[in-house]
Parts: structure tokens; C-alpha cells; sequence
């Protein structure tokens, strides 16, 4: 499969998968995103109905690597990778109620959705340096669980250094810990005086100084890297299968911050899997809601919560749902861009907003709703779900339609985050043993200013790279 920028101009030279996989942002600023969507047809999805989760992975990302890596290397690093999850069918779902289920994408490493991805692009990032004999530096701005999935991932690996950018004081304290406490030669955890758009913009800035990111070999972790988008996909497949795809459609809801997530869902619908509606649930940081109502996408502060993850107004993965809406045109993505850094803020086609609103509702909930949402899930099923899970519950139960099937992605374990859970609750969610030790374990992080320039000298006198 070629890979093709959002911003390049057409007739731009595509590049390959593990160049896609290792480049993260294209050096025109733009996200990549594969030339054509693989396809699947009916009778294809019915034989992945009984398959476990590793054999649809195989299924769903092979087409989206193609010839560059060797089935028989991908299928062992897929089923290295999900070795390191607990639960033996990787990404289990629980039902709710009638139609309500809940996908659990929690039984990682760090208790997090991130793993899903991460655990897989670290191997296949690990794989591709070696077979090139080279080396790289990864950096990756986090709001609090791409850093401890990325440090679980990629620590003690030879060939990468991993930098990562938190939000000083805005992630919580198991969040931190799981960034700190890793003490391997390779990995730093810094800590930025600024929220997660400003880690994002650092990280950005970073892959736009081309002699830096050249000279560092820069490689990028967060969900603009196509790789992320790509695994993510999977438990669509699987989610929806076990509850009776292709031959019914299903719908989803899901917990939504960069976009990374849900746009994998869209992706899972451009391949052929019968999706009816994917819902996006914001928490009070609503720009995606107020965008799909006015077509205005506007920036307008960021309010922290509960459900941190969430507290986002750069949407970064909207961009490759633009491109996609707008026939792939780059030039309507560069002048949106541009008004995005220039103003603030951009507006959409209308023909392309349509399109959106086709596959895509939005939808908000206060920290009351939350509050009430993980209350009541505790009360009636006997259930802790997180609060990111809990926005996403309670926007599912409004979009609810009563014959599809609708599956909310639970994105992080409710000991991630206890004191929210233990406010709504009453009960404080246990760690889960393996993670126990982490909790009195010294911590080792830097405090940085908001700057690339601090940053990028942080990284020059810190990676293996420069030595
Ligand atoms: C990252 C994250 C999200 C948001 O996912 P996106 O892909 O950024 O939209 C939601 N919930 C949790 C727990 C997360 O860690």
C-alpha cells in the first residue's frame, strides 16, 4: 500500500508503509493516509465470524502493510504484541443493557485503549530500524495515556529513544507514574508547563524544523502516525462481528479527544464493515459537537475535567476525515489549515459537511452527567467504567436506535483514574496487581517550558543519537 500527505499537492510522490509508519508528520505538514481504502466483501467478513482477535488483526492490517514485511513476521510481532494483555480475548464486550454493550480496550499494559496500538507499532518501529540498520528518536505529546502506553512499549529497545511531552500538574497521578517510573536508558518523560495542545504544537513544531527532525531521525507516537489509526481498526472488525456483522449493522460510540480513535472506526466502514452511526462523545471540551452544528470548526479554550484524555480542542485526526470529505483535495485542507493557525478557526463545505453528517453524530456531557452515568453503571450492573467510558455511556444512551446493536468504546481501566471514580461511586477502583509497585516507586521526569527550542536542546543532549 502507498501512503499519500493530506496537504501535498496532487501528483506528489507516495511513499511506502514502514516509511509512513517511521515519518509520522509529512514534511508539508499534512497526515498520511493510504491511497486507496483496502475493501472486504460480504462473504470475506463472514469468515472472519469465530476467528480470535489475532487472526482478524492479520486479516485487517494486512492489506494496509502489502508486500513490505513478510506475513509470517507480521503475525508474530501481532501476536507478540497481544501477549502482553491480560485478558485472552484481548478486547472483550460486556452488555449493558438490551442493546447497549461495552467494548473494554483496557486489558493492556498501561490500562489504556493506547496499548492496542502501541504495543504493535513499537515491534513493527523496532523491526523496521533494524532490518535498515538505523536508528531513531520518537517523541510523543501525551494527555496522559499515550505516554505511559508509549514508555510501556518502546523502553529498553536498541534502536529508539522516546521523548515524551505531558501537560505539567493535568495528568493524573497514576497517568504520571506510569511515565516516571520507568527508569531504562532510553526513555525521558518531560514534564511541559502548558496544557496537551501545547505538548501537540511542540511536537508539531519539531516535525515542521526539518534539519532537527533529520538530524534526530525523527519518528512521532501519537495518532498522527498512521500506524496507530491502522491497529485501532481491528476491534472494530472484531466487535461488530461478535455481534452478528456483516449480516446486521452495528453502531458505535466513542470517547473522543485527537479523533484517532473513532476515525479508525470510519475507516473499519470504508473497508466494507456495515456501520450505521459513529458517535462522537465529547466531554465539556465540545469543539467537535459545535463544529458538526454550525460547520465552523473554532478554537475556544480548553476546560480540564475529569476525563482528561478528552481535553482537546486539535482534533488532529479530523483533518483526515476532511480530506476524505472533500474528494481528497489538498488544497481545501491547506487554506482550512492555514485559517485553523492563522484565526483560530475554519469553516467547512457545506457538500462536505453533509458527508460527514452521514456517517458521524456528535454529542456532549457535563461532569454531572459523568458523575450520574458511573453511579448508575455501578448501581445496575455492578460495574466500574471510567469517566472517560461514562461520557461515552451516557451519549450512547441518546443515540441509542432500537434495532442496532450499539457498542460504547470503554477507552481506560477505572484505576486509572480513581479519585473521579470514587467521587461518583463511593468505591475507590483497585489497581490491578502488576501495577501495584509502580505507586511507591521513585519518579524521574524533567520540567520544561513551553517552548520547541527547550525541547529539541533537551532531546539533543539527552538522545543516543548525538553520542
Ligand atoms: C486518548 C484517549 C481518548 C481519546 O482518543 P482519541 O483517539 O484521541 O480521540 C479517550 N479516552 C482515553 C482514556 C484516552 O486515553
Amino acid at each position: 500500500m502507498e501512503y499519500i500527505s493530506t496537504r501535498a499537492q496532487q501528483g506528489t510522490e507516495s511513499i511506502g508503509f514502514c516509511d509512513a509508519i517511521l515519518s509520522g508528520l509529512a514534511k508539508d505538514g499534512g497526515l498520511y493516509v493510504p491511497q486507496v481504502w483496502p475493501q472486504f466483501s460480504k462473504n470475506e467478513l463472514k469468515a472472519m465470524q469465530g476467528l480470535s482477535y489475532n487472526e482478524i488483526a492479520l486479516k485487517v492490517i494486512s492489506p494496509f502493510v502489502g508486500d513490505e514485511i513478510s506475513q509470517s513476521d507480521l503475525t508474530r510481532m501481532i501476536d507478540e504484541a497481544y501477549a502482553s494483555f491480560n485478558h485472552k480475548a484481548i478486547a472483550p464486550i460486556t452488555q449493558l443493557d438490551e442493546n447497549n454493550w461495552v467494548l473494554e480496550l483496557f486489558h493492556g499494559p498501561t490500562l489504556a485503549f493506547k496499548d492496542v496500538a502501541m504495543q504493535l507499532i513499537a515491534r513493527l518501529m523496532d523491526y523496521i530500524l533494524a532490518d535498515r540498520g538505523e536508528r531513531a528518536t520518537l517523541v510523543a505529546a501525551t494527555s496522559g495515556d499515550t505516554g505511559g502506553a508509549a514508555i510501556e512499549a518502546f523502553k529498553g529497545r536498541d534502536n529508539i529513544d522516546v521523548f515524551v511531552l505531558f501537560p505539567h500538574g493535568r495528568v493524573s497521578n497514576v497517568q504520571q507514574r506510569q511515565m516516571t517510573t520507568s527508569h531504562d536508558d532510553n526513555v525521558h518523560a518531560l514534564a511541559i508547563e502548558g496544557n496537551f495542545d501545547d505538548c501537540q504544537s511542540i511536537v508539531k513544531a519539531m516535525f515542521n524544523h526539518h534539519e532537527f527532525r533529520d538530524g534526530m531521525k525523527l519518528c512521532g507516537a501519537n495518532s498522527i502516525n498512521w500506524g496507530r489509526i491502522m491497529a485501532q481498526t481491528v476491534y472494530y472488525f472484531t466487535s461488530a462481528i461478535a455481534l452478528g456483522a456483516p449480516d446486521r449493522a452495528i453502531s458505535f460510540t466513542v470517547p473522543t479527544g485527537n479523533f484517532g480513535d473513532i476515525f479508525a472506526g470510519f475507516i473499519a466502514k470504508q473497508m466494507g464493515l456495515p456501520i450505521e452511526q459513529l458517535v462522537i462523545a465529547s466531554n465539556e471540551n465540545d469543539i467537535l459537537v459545535r463544529t458538526l452544528q454550525t460547520g465552523t470548526y473554532k478554537k475556544d479554550g480548553v476546560q480540564p475535567t475529569t476525563s482528561p484524555s478528552m481535553d482537546i480542542e486539535i482534533s488532529s485526526n479530523f483533518e483526515r476525515l476532511l480530506f476524505d470529505k472533500c474528494g481528497r483535495n489538498s488544497d481545501e485542507i491547506n487554506s482550512a489549515m492555514g485559517s485553523l493557525a492563522q484565526a483560530g478557526e475554519f469553516t467547512i463545505a457545506a457538500p462536505t459537511l453533509e458527508g460527514i453528517k452521514q456517517d458521524f453524530a456528535a454529542d456532549k456531557t457535563d461532569e454531572s452527567a459523568c458523575q450520574a452515568t458511573i453511579k448508575d453503571v455501578f448501581t445496575n450492573n455492578a460495574m466500574m467504567i471510567d469517566p472517560h467510558t461514562a461520557v461515552a455511556v451516557y451519549v450512547a444512551k441518546q443515540h441509542q436506535k432500537a434495532q442496532t446493536p450499539m457498542i460504547t468504546l470503554s477507552t481506560a481501566h477505572p484505576a486509572k483514574f480513581p479519585d473521579a471514580v470514587k467521587a461518583a461511586s463511593g468505591i475507590e477502583p483497585e489497581l490491578p496487581e502488576a501495577l501495584k509497585p509502580m505507586m511507591t516507586k521513585e519518579e524521574r521526569f524533567n520540567v520544561l517550558g513551553n517552548s520547541a527550542f527547550a525541547v529539541e536542546t533537551f532531546i539533543k543532549e539527552n538522545s543516543r543519537i548525538t553520542k
